[in-house]
């Protein structure tokens, strides 16, 4: 049985009980968890489970794999995980950021989004082809503040690639088209009416949780492809 991923459906589940499935003294996976594992450019939550500290968690396959400081003992069969909210919730707000600006930047200057790393203070994001002016980085980060503003809900939800195919804009179909073939139903983070984008990771519902955005710096990584550094103020 794969562990259910308590994240997908409600990212603000920060405890929650589990019975153990395996136990490698190093690791154990769960039969369900809320515990993110490190991927797609966002790092891995740390937390408790009862009182052993995890220090990283890893998705191989089907199995999500909560390392331990210490090994849990082998007769315990239940858990309660507690996750590191603070890093958690900042992380959040920072992936939930990322899909913001790289939605603007795309609709406004047809840049894609070659990479990106989150983190809790600060993130970046590659884009390609693309060299901004600062006017074009006051802009963005206007249109950014001005979305913010508006309170606009963000919602998560699986669906066919097919039925995502037919509806996407064709900017964006790239993004979906990339998703591996074994993947049937795909996970579709949407900010009403701004973006789509397939992600597994964890978002806010809502971008009034996300705060100003404040452009750190921006780099040349290669011919066409500007990295952005960015983070949020609250
Ligand atoms: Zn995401």
């Amino acid at each position: 049985m794969a562990t259910e991923l308590i994240y997908l459906n409600d990212s603000y589940a920060r405890e929650f009980d589990a019975r153990v499935t395996k136990n490698m003294g190093e690791y154990v996976v769960l039969d369900r968890t809320a515990f993110y594992p490190k991927g797609g450019g966002q790092p891995t939550d740390t937390g408790f489970l009862n009182d052993i500290r995890v220090t990283h968690v890893q998705k191989k396959g089907d199995e999500v794999r909560h390392f331990l400081e210490t090994p849990l003992s082998g007769s315990t069969k239940e858990v309660h995980g507690v996750i590191d909210w603070e890093p958690r919730y900042a992380r959040m707000r920072m992936h939930t950021a990322q899909h913001l600006v790289s939605a603007i930047v795309l609709d406004d200057y047809k840049a894609t989004t070659a990479g990106n790393q989150i983190h809790e203070d600060r993130s970046r994001i590659d884009f390609k082809p693309w060299r901004p002016s600062q006017e074009e980085l006051k802009l963005v980060k206007q249109k950014f503040d001005e979305y913010v503003e508006k309170a606009i809900p963000v919602k998560t939800y699986f669906t066919t690639r097919e039925r995502v195919m037919e509806e996407i804009d064709p900017l964006r179909r790239n993004l979906f088209s990339r998703v591996p073939a074994f993947v049937k139903d795909i996970r579709v983070v949407e900010i009403e009416g701004v973006d789509k984008c397939p992600c597994a990771g964890t978002h806010v519902k809502n971008t009034n949780e996300l705060g100003e955005l404040v452009v750190i710096e921006t780099k040349s990584k290669g011919a066409e492809t500007t990295r952005l550094e960015y983070t949020l103020k609250k």
